[in-house]
């Protein structure tokens, strides 16, 4: 086991950020950390990376995380400034600096995608371009395990597929790679399991696919009409459930042949709408299920069902 925690749990005052976490990670997986801001992945990362003193046991390539060689490590965190007077190259050679045996620094830019921007103050680059280079700092040492702490917040959709990409090719060159995001789609295109915490506990884990299999209900239909009200009255006397979503209306357990059903129904009562949307359930539902809060694209969590 490369990485493993059993019963960890951390404190701060009356602030229960981790609440007795167990999880073993295996050489070469991808392992996914999921919940919105204030579940605790931080504090996680942090205990499994040996920058916070948690109770219970961690160990890290088979140490205490504090033992553990640097060399083989690569630590994104969330909140990470290098010198914005240095050049992109200049950034991810000073990194490569603090290590015995150090890649090319050419190599790990073109890795992360920065071609043409070496040359660039870190100061002068995109939101986007900067990420890639705190990025590119964490492999110049190629290590064996890897935690990215939200590594994709605020870069482009195309950058993000980029870094999705990057770590791909890392996992199946043998790394194991533990990664934190509150975007879902990133969790279930990326990871070959996840955990989803939720006030410091991890409440399900599993492949994505089997977790949405398990907890994340039947296909439904996202309907956008002007009077909502009206449209949710017409259908639930023609019998029809909804998911609870604040946000949308949400028709529950709706197989694509009957799309139209729910389509003619509306239609027949003289309700107007501008789209529905069949989808099959994603990890987001399965959140939902089994905390009574969203994720959500900001990372912000919301309860469900409170209006
Ligand atoms: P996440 O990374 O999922 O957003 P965190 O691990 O950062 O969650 O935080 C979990 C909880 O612990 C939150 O309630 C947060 O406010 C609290 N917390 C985290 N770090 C500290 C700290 N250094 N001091 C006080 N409270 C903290």
């Amino acid at each position: 086991m490369v990485i493993s925690a059993s019963d960890v749990r951390r404190s701060y005052g009356e602030t229960v950020a981790l609440d007795g976490v167990s999880l073993d990670i295996d050489a070469g997986e991808i392992y996914g950390l999921i919940g919105p801001n204030g579940a605790g992945k931080t504090t996680l990362v942090r205990a499994l990376t040996g920058t916070t003193d948690p109770e219970g046991e961690v160990r890290l390539l088979g140490e205490d995380p504090k033992r553990a060689d640097p060399q083989r490590l690569g630590l994104l965190p969330q909140e990470f400034s290098p010198p914005a007077r240095l050049t992109a190259r200049e950034v991810v050679s000073y990194y490569g600096g603090l290590y015995d045996e150090s890649r090319d620094v050419g190599e790990t830019l073109v890795d992360v995608g920065l071609t043409d921007s070496g040359n660039t103050y870190y100061e002068d680059l995109s939101g986007g371009q900067k990420r890639r280079v705190c990025v590119a700092t964490t492999l110049v040492n190629d290590p064996d395990v890897l935690f990215l702490d939200e590594p994709t917040t605020g870069i482009d959709p195309q950058g993000r597929r980029d870094v999705w990409g990057l770590i791909d090719a890392l996992a199946d060159a043998g790394a194991t790679v533990l990664v934190t995001t509150h975007y879902m789609e990133e969790a279930e295109r990326l990871c070959d399991r996840v955990g989803l915490l939720a006030g410091g506990r991890l409440v399900a884990e599993g492949p994505p696919a089997a977790l949405v299999a398990e907890h994340g209900g039947r296909p439904r239909v996202e309907i956008r009409a002007d009077d909502s009200d009206h449209a949710r009255e017409v259908l639930a006397a023609a019998d029809y459930a909804f998911v609870p979503d604040e946000r949308r209306l949400v028709v529950d357990d709706v197989a694509p042949d009957e799309v139209g059903d729910v389509a003619t129904t509306l239609t027949d009562a003289g309700v107007a709408y501008d789209g529905l949307l069949w989808r099959q359930p994603d990890l987001e539902e399965v959140y939902l299920q089994l905390t009574g809060q969203t994720v959500g694209a900001s990372g912000t969590p919301r309860e469900v069902g409170d209006e």
